[in-house]
């Protein structure tokens, strides 16, 4: 029997307890990776050199707050394509994915889902096959969702795509969040259905309120990180990355 060559890596940013995952075709020997975070970049490389992939895509589920992304040093590293979702204003992408369209990676064919709610720009990628994988960036957390407070997020939007587009995916699929903050590393859509407290509301406006009450801070990068992905992870610093940071009060 054939071996399954898809291999995926989930990896850690403990900065921003943001997920990034390596998703290959082991037989290809491609690769791409998703949500990648400026400050890892050397450990992306060392990996994927390790595993001797070539990395074909970089992308972002959305426009991130919280950290910067990658994808442009990846890109000039390794020649690989960077993709966002419409109607990202991530303007330095080579292309924009949309609703249903498929991103082929060897034998590998991620779907996009576009699940706005937690940005009008969110995106959900789903792996059909001897099992479904669904990577669900900040649209479904391990117990939670996204906020909805800034970057065009909308509760309303988000109920939708949860309910009428994520849950009506097989109850196996294998959840990967973008972000975890208590150590979970994945979960189920049938898991979430039974157990997520932001599912258990009857309409948008019950979630709402639920997203309200938790009185949230924003992001401490915020002001940073916005600016510099649109720009694919550029700062107008001299150096991208965030070790500037250090002898700057925040
Ligand atoms: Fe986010």
């Amino acid at each position: 029997m054939k071996n399954n060559p898809v291999l995926i890596r989930q990896l850690f940013d403990s900065e921003s307890s943001t997920y990034t995952y390596l998703v290959a075709d082991t037989d290809a020997e491609v690769a791409l990776l998703i949500d990648p975070v400026s400050e890892k970049l050397s450990s992306y490389i060392q990996l994927l050199t390790d595993l001797s992939l070539q990395l074909k895509y970089a992308l972002d589920t959305h426009c991130h707050a919280d950290h910067i992304t990658a994808l442009g040093p990846l890109r000039d590293i390794t020649g690989c394509e960077t993709l966002a979702g419409k109607p990202s204003e991530m303007a330095c992408v080579d292309r924009f994915f949309g609703d249903g369209d498929i991103l082929q990676l060897g034998s590998i064919a991620l779907r996009a889902i576009y699940t706005p709610g937690h940005t009008d720009d969110s995106y959900c990628f789903f792996l059909d096959g001897e099992q479904q994988l669904l990577f669900t960036g900040d649209t479904l957390l391990i117990r939670g969702t996204g906020r909805t407070d800034f970057q065009n997020g909308s509760s309303e939007e988000l109920y939708d795509s949860l309910f009428t587009k994520l849950l009506k995916l097989p109850d196996q699929t294998t959840v990967f969040p973008g972000h975890d903050y208590k150590g979970w590393t994945q979960s189920t859509i049938l898991e979430e259905r039974q157990s997520n407290p932001r599912l258990q509301v009857k309409n948008w406006q019950e979630l709402d309120s639920l997203l309200e009450q938790l009185k949230l801070m924003n992001p401490k990068l915020m002001d940073i990180a916005i600016p510099a992905n649109k720009q694919c992870g550029k700062t107008s610093l001299p150096d991208a990355g965030l070790n500037f940071l250090a002898d700057k009060p925040l």
